[in-house]
């Protein structure tokens, strides 16, 4: 026999039992966006390597060793996403967005891309939903993203297993003050501190506040806090957004180490975490980047945005409250005898155009393994159809629930289920 092929190390085949859940995900996930009025974007899957790069940052671990890239036939350098606000924000300044609207309120969702170590809720290939929001600098714009992630909870039920945590980075100027306060401190520390993050002390400090490494715990646990250095601006708007946050009841945790692995964030950082998960409990992460559209060639435009691992949001659920994503057939059609076969495709198509979800045996087997595979499929009726029910134009309508029984005219059917549904 030839080998089975296998599927590469770290990415997940989704059947049809588990894609019931992802699909009731996605229709709360749609519900809300749209009723806080953000609108889908399909950016593609793959871009050239350099908007990565420019975008999310050549000294982040995605850019220095997460990405998929590949030379094409031109050799060019393509990348897999490895995450979409890069892409979200190209796709804005080449379509000129801005331009319909002046502020553009994005969501989307689809798989990423990234090489690393596979461990449960880490994949490399994973699904992210996320919102941005490009155009306002204000901080009612940072408190409508993070409502809008907690209304996602909230219908998912698991809003009280969910952890938000908040910080705010500041401004350049700010974080430039704060830079050089954290590298004093440090300095005295520097060959007590673990090597990557002696590298980082000049290259990008901040990193430095959410290594795991315990060396550096310890360390980092007395250093000076970022948001004593911010400028007057910067915390300004920082105290207005936990305002708006107390105003709405929306409960937060302030964390002094929360500073996230990507370049481009300004002002708001924040985080949900789940205490259902255990070493990867973050299930979404976001924050403010005022500076990321004009890096990318665009002009001086704020944004804000949040990105949520759909595998380790369903993990969540799973545990704490499972969606109802049982399959719904209404229908099962029961064919006695191999002449009613030519019959059977035309009445079941009938039925469908009508709204019913049915369905019937394509192996042609017997009464009672037909019927089995009616209760496999969870059919809410069985309509048997003999040779004598055809010279009648009827079907027996069997209620899988109630046992009840029934002769039932072909055109009579729909409206007989519909009655008792
Ligand atoms: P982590 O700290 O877990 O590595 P991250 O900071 O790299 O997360 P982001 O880039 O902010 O994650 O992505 C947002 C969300 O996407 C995360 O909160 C998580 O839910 C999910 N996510 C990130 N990387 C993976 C992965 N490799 N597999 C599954 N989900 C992931
Ligand atoms: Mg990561």
């Amino acid at each position: 026999m030839p080998d089975k092929v296998q599927r590469v190390k770290g990415v997940n085949d989704i059947l049809p039992n588990e894609a019931r859940q992802w699909q009731a995900l996605e229709r709360i996930i749609q519900d809300v966006m749209q009723r806080y009025a953000y609108g889908e974007i399909r950016p593609p899957i793959f871009e050239k390597t350099e908007l990565f790069a420019r975008g999310v940052g050549e000294d982040t671990d995605i850019v220095s060793k997460e990405m998929y890239s590949l030379t094409d036939m031109s050799k060019t350098s393509l990348t897999l996403r490895p995450e979409l606000t890069a892409g979200v924000v190209r796709s804005y300044i080449q379509n000129n967005l801005q331009q319909i609207s002046p502020v553009q309120k994005l969501w989307y969702e689809g798989p990423m891309f990234r090489q690393e170590r596979p461990q449960k809720g880490r994949y490399r290939q994973f699904w992210q939903f996320g919102a941005e929001a490009i155009g306002s600098p204000h901080p009612e714009q940072d408190v409508e993203m993070i409502a809008l992630f907690q209304a996602i909870l909230d219908e998912l039920g698991i809003a009280g297993s969910v952890t938000l945590k908040i910080n705010s980075v500041g401004d350049s100027e700010s974080r430039a003050t704060y830079r050089s306060a954290l590298q004093d401190y440090l300095r005295p520390h520097l060959n007590e501190l673990s090597e990557t993050s002696q590298i980082r002390f000049e290259s990008n400090p901040l990193r430095i506040l959410d290594s795991k490494d315990p060396r550096d715990k310890e360390l980092v646990k007395d250093a000076p806090k970022i948001r004593e250095c911010l400028n007057e601006a910067s915390a300004n708007h920082y105290e207005q957004v936990l305002k708006m946050l107390d105003i709405m009841d929306i409960s937060y945790v302030q964390d002094d180490l929360l500073v996230r692995g990507l370049d481009y964030y300004t002002h708001t950082i924040f985080e949900f975490t789940s205490d259902a998960l255990g070493a990867q409990d973050a299930i979404c992460g976001g924050g403010r980047y005022n500076d990321l559209v004009h890096e990318l060639g665009g002009k001086e435009v704020p944004a804000i945005g949040w990105a949520s691992g759909i595998e380790r949001l369903l993990l969540v659920v799973e545990t704490i409250s499972p969606l109802n994503a049982s399959p719904e057939l209404d229908l099962f059609l029961i064919v006695l005898g191999d002449d009613l076969r030519t019959q059977a495709p035309q009445l079941i198509r009938d039925w469908r155009i009508a709204g019913l979800s049915c369905d019937s045996d394509s192996l042609r087997r017997s009464m009672k393994a037909q019927m089995r595979e009616a209760n496999r499929q969870g059919a809410k009726f069985v309509a048997i159809l003999g040779e004598d029910e055809f010279a009648m134009g009827v079907v027996q309508l069997k209620n899988f629930e109630s046992g009840e029984q029934e002769s039932v005219a072909f055109n009579q059917v729909v409206g007989t289920i519909n009655d008792s549904i």
